[in-house]
């Protein structure tokens, strides 16, 4: 049977079809990235990865809810991912159209000096504010997972440059209206791909894998496989061989 892992989902998804978690699994979606939204998840998730070898949880502050959070939220991360060796970081990141990008972005260095510190793979969520991410990813040493992935082509290819940054693409790809994400898609490597069903039904996925397949004119199982092996490589942090 084909295998998929969800790179990119919430608990809201996750506790949603948790009751068909088997079911899923049981028709190959075999791991869910299950990702934060801010402090008060942390835990659920952490349960919910204890609980189930199958999510792979993360812990982070979402750069739509950076507006309450206490003073030692950069401690209570460290310490929680300190305890748990397989705890990722997300979802972090920038985006343009909700408030103050000045503070998103130390809250974003922040978790980025956690994940190379820490040496976890990073999810990030980036919305008009390539310019400034481009900026901070060039120097950027560890590995990282670009959700929803809908940039320029001419972003992919600064992008590409580093061979740690994986691209998720998400149900925007089934969408037959977005050319220039069909056709940034298509321009994407095979070994860089990644699906995810972000807040919706993590069976999503397969659909995406068949238009990914659709779009590069190329076999299903094929790139199903490769894709699948990109999530396990991701989790692995970024083993690239
Ligand atoms: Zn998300």
């Amino acid at each position: 049977m084909q295998l998929y892992i969800d790179a990119h989902c919430h608990l809201k998804n996750i506790c949603n079809y948790s009751d068909d978690l088997e079911k899923l699994i049981s028709q190959g979606i075999c791991g869910f990235i299950c990702n934060a939204e801010n402090p008060d998840n942390w835990d659920n998730i952490l349960t919910l990865t204890q609980q189930y070898n199958n999510v792979y949880g993360c812990v982070g502050v979402h750069p739509w809810c950076i507006g309450s959070l206490q003073d030692d939220w950069v401690r209570d991360m460290q310490k929680l991912l300190n305890k748990n060796s397989r705890l990722m970081i997300g979802e972090v990141g920038l985006d343009k159209n909700y408030p103050d990008l000045e503070l998103q972005e130390s809250i974003f260095m922040a978790q980025l000096e956690l994940a190379i510190e820490l040496n976890r793979p990073i999810h990030i969520h980036c919305v008009g504010a390539w310019d400034k991410m481009l900026r901070i990813l060039k120097t950027y040493k560890g590995c990282v997972e670009l959700h929803a992935f809908s940039a320029s082509d001419e972003i992919l290819k600064q992008l590409l440059k580093k061979d740690n940054v994986f691209f998720s693409y998400s149900a925007a790809v089934l969408d037959s209206g977005r050319q220039k994400l069909l056709e940034v898609v298509k321009n994407t490597p095979a070994d860089r791909i990644l699906v995810e069903s972000d807040t919706k039904s993590p069976l999503i996925i397969i659909d995406i894998v068949k238009r990914i397949a659709d779009i590069k004119s190329v076999a299903v199982d094929k790139i199903a496989d490769t894709i699948y092996k990109n999530s396990l490589r991701l989790i692995e942090n970024g083993q690239i061989s």
